[in-house]
């Protein structure tokens, strides 16, 4: 099913985020975890690709499992850094073919090993110009990425909001943010976004932190704002892992909650393949959100697992 018509059917949306697994003991848990998350019936699951080190070819399998075998509605995540047109075009009729009707449209950032991003002659430099190639193309449901704190590489706010309308004028359907952990920053950047005459859902991204290390340079490398308040609450239980994923679940909640009380359209869990902390951050969120999502299941059949 495509995304957008879910929206038609749920006023929020709960998605969560994998990465293709790296080896076999960490495939062994994500699929014990996405047993896990079958429970919940989440309006959507999405795989990244090529982020954090995984191979773009593992995202394929994974988004096949998750959509063909899993029964889940399945967004993959694409980005168009370094690719040829050829290769995008060859790409989007594989995920065609396989089924998939949803896509997080991306540029992606620069190989590690490269001083630069170096504009690319046979392919695109922007998300936006990847959107615009598919959607002429192809008839995929298109998401793309925005940043409530401004993309690290965007001059300013409102260039990057700017270039934020591009890429919906496109034909982006929705958005959902970079992580972030002060609610002030989203509240903000919707307003700035609405001003623009963007008009479609912005979805928070969330993540419930299980590695205060990790996710402090993660901040550092997107450039989302770690609150000095968090810092005192981690800080003092930095090398407890359990002390550490308990504050992070608390501090999650919170902020989730926050959002959904003011009428945020749905939480983007950002598992980083916790699954654990993101399926314990949705159960605790108050039935009074999950209404709608209730509703919806009601007039789904239940997923049912190839043997
Ligand atoms: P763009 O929208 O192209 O923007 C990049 C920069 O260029 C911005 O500063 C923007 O202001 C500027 N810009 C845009 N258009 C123009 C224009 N026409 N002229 C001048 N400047 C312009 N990365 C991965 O590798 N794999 C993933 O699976 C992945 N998933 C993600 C999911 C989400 C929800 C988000 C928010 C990010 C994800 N990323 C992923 C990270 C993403 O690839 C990086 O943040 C990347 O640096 C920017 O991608 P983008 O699509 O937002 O780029």
């Amino acid at each position: 099913m495509k995304i957008s018509e879910i929206f038609k059917k749920q006023k929020r949306t709960y998605s969560f985020e994998f990465f293709p697994p790296s080896d076999y003991l960490t495939a062994v848990k994500f699929g014990i975890n996405a047993g896990q998350l079958m429970k919940l019936s989440p309006s959507f699951v999405s795989i990244t690709y090529g982020a954090g080190g995984c191979t773009q070819t593992n995202t394929f399998d994974l988004v096949d499992l998750f959509h063909n075998d899993l029964g889940f509605t399945c967004m993959a995540h694409y980005t168009c850094v370094n690719a040829t047109k050829e290769k995008i075009a060859y790409d989007m009729r594989v995920l065609q073919d396989m089924g998939i009707e949803n896509l997080m449209l991306l540029r992606g950032d620069k190989p590690k090993n490269e001083p630069l991003l170096s504009p690319n002659p046979d392919g695109f430099n922007y998300a936006s110009d990847l959107i615009k190639f598919v959607k002429e193309q192809y008839d995929f449901c298109i998401g793309a990425g925005a940043y409530p704190e401004k993309h690290i590489e965007a001059p300013s706010m409102e260039k990057d909001i700017e270039n934020l309308k591009i890429k919906v004028d496109a034909g982006a359907e929705f958005l959902i943010t970079q992580m972030f952990f002060n609610n002030k920053y989203y509240w903000e950047f919707v307003n700035k976004v609405e001003q623009e005459g963007i008009k479609c859902r912005v979805i928070p991204g969330i993540i419930p932190i299980t590695n205060y290390k990790q996710i402090k340079r993660f901040a550092e490398m997107t450039g989302a704002t770690f609150p000095f308040s968090y810092l005192k609450r981690f800080e003092p239980h930095k090398d407890k892992p359990k002390e550490v994923a308990k504050i992070g679940l608390e501090l999650a909640l919170e902020q989730a909650t926050d959002l959904l009380e003011n009428d945020a359209p749905g939480i983007h869990f950002y598992t980083l393949n916790r699954c654990m902390a993101a399926i314990k951050l949705y159960e605790s969120l108050s039935q009074d959100f999950k209404d709608v999502k209730k509703l919806y299941e009601k007039s789904l059949s239940p997923h049912i697992p190839s043997p």
